[in-house]
């Protein structure tokens, strides 16, 4: 397959557009500036021929691409968010191309300050050879997640103009405000009608992320006893120390964000709040495994029991709430999900790099709402920053893999026979 520069475009255009997201806002969408992106792609989906295209009134873009194969082949959703992240202006994005890369540092003219060099960012040398997009150096660039946007309105035009690429019902999802994680919230799973679906929301090429964390939060409410200071002796008990006991108690050197990777998961205190009669901890838990997380929850309780013990008549409370989980813990019963993904990957002529996600995505959530979905990769990288960058070639890379995603899915159907969900 030969790919030009639509993904890339594509893409020059969606980022002039502001669809930053707001963490404080309580309305859906977030910002109605995102619903500008969304009206677009709706319409360039039906100029595509997509018929069902649409934006709804929360800002979510739905489309289909109908089977053009006598098989029954489960319904795949491809899904990415058309916000960007609140850290990093997104206003007024001028995209820059920057073609065949030699290594150079990469100034970025609006802000001589702001300088893309390889000794801070390994994967460009890699990327030798390739055209990349920046922003000028004021703004964040909005790969993530338009490069995703980008990447499948591309896949969705090439399946329509080719007819011989066989393939069951595709369905496409753009969501709003993933960013301040409400990007689920209004999703409609019972219209989307998809039995699986993938997240293009990932980085490096060939990557493949099938693990998030699993995630709790813990409230701890400690309970002192308070008289009028001056007669306190031998009766005021101070939930404010009790507390700062507590946080003092935990693990130094493990356990923690500033103390783990990988696989490793933490306990991680992010608010106190209180008088000395009353005080509130606020932590999240992690763990890839969920019975990890009970077992960091019991250090936590024993800790907090060992303190308030040598206070008597204090006392607290020990609330648990359950965040989100593991993707992984859905994708295993659907194997062929990952496994088609990964062959997918190798078509296309990459190596699959597998990755686990210290954190949750809209690909969590979903799985959980009974749509599994992993996260691929869309050449994003230096995400939320300034020194935002992609390589064109990579998102080509990312359009092949869908491709030859979705033509795998066909090719292992049988006529007949459903491999779909229960
Ligand atoms: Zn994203």
């Amino acid at each position: 397959m030969e790919y030009n520069y639509t993904a890339a475009e594509r893409f020059m255009r969606y980022v002039q557009i502001d669809t930053q997201s707001d963490p404080l806002s309580n309305s859906h969408p977030t910002t109605e500036k995102q619903k500008d992106l969304s009206k677009i792609l709706a319409e360039e989906l039906k100029a595509i021929g997509l018929e069902d295209a649409h934006m709804d009134e929360w800002g979510y873009v739905y489309a289909t691409i109908p089977s053009n194969t006598d098989k029954q082949v489960p319904v795949i959703c491809f899904c990415s968010h058309v916000d960007t992240a609140p850290d990093a202006s997104g206003t007024g994005v001028k995209p820059i191309m920057h073609k065949n890369y030699q290594g150079q540092d990469i100034l970025l003219p609006d802000d001589e300050n702001i300088v893309l060099r390889k000794s801070d960012f390994s994967y460009l040398d890699k990327l030798i050879g390739h055209d990349l997009i920046t922003a000028s150096g004021t703004t964040l660039l909005g790969s993530d997640d338009k490069a995703g946007v980008a990447i499948i309105m591309d896949a969705a035009n090439y399946l329509v103009h080719h007819a011989e690429v066989k393939h069951g019902t595709i369905k496409i999802l753009f969501t709003p405000d993933e960013e301040v994680g409400k990007g689920t919230d209004k999703v409609d799973i019972k219209k989307l009608e998809a039995d699986f679906a993938y997240t293009l929301d990932g980085g490096e090429r060939g990557s493949l992320e099938d693990e998030t964390f699993s995630a709790d939060a813990v409230q701890i409410i400690i309970h002192g006893v308070i008289t009028h200071p001056g007669y306190g002796k031998g009766k005021l008990i101070n939930a404010l120390k009790i507390a700062g006991e507590v946080l003092a108690q935990l693990p130094k050197n493990k356990l923690s964000p500033e103390t783990t990777e990988g696989k490793e998961g933490f306990v991680h205190p992010i608010r106190v709040d209180g008088i000395a009669e009353k005080c509130t901890i606020d932590f999240l838990i992690r763990d890839f495994i969920t019975s990890g997380l009970e077992t960091k929850e019991a250090l936590l309780k024993s800790v907090v029991e060992l303190v308030v013990k040598n206070y008597p008549g204090a006392s607290f409370d020990f609330k648990v709430t359950e965040q989100y989980r593991n993707m992984k813990e859905m994708l295993d019963q659907y194997p062929q999900i990952v496994l088609y993904a990964k062959e997918a990957i190798n078509r296309s002529g990459l190596e699959v790099v597998m990755e686990s996600i210290r954190g949750g995505t809209d690909g969590s959530r979903l799985s959980f709402m009974g749509l599994p979905c992993p996260n691929l990769f869309t050449g994003m990288h230096a995400i939320h920053s300034k020194k935002e960058f992609i390589s064109v070639q990579d998102m080509n890379k990312a359009v092949e893999t869908i491709v030859h995603l979705v033509q795998i899915w066909e090719e292992k159907s049988s006529t007949g026979s459903t491999t779909s969900k229960p």
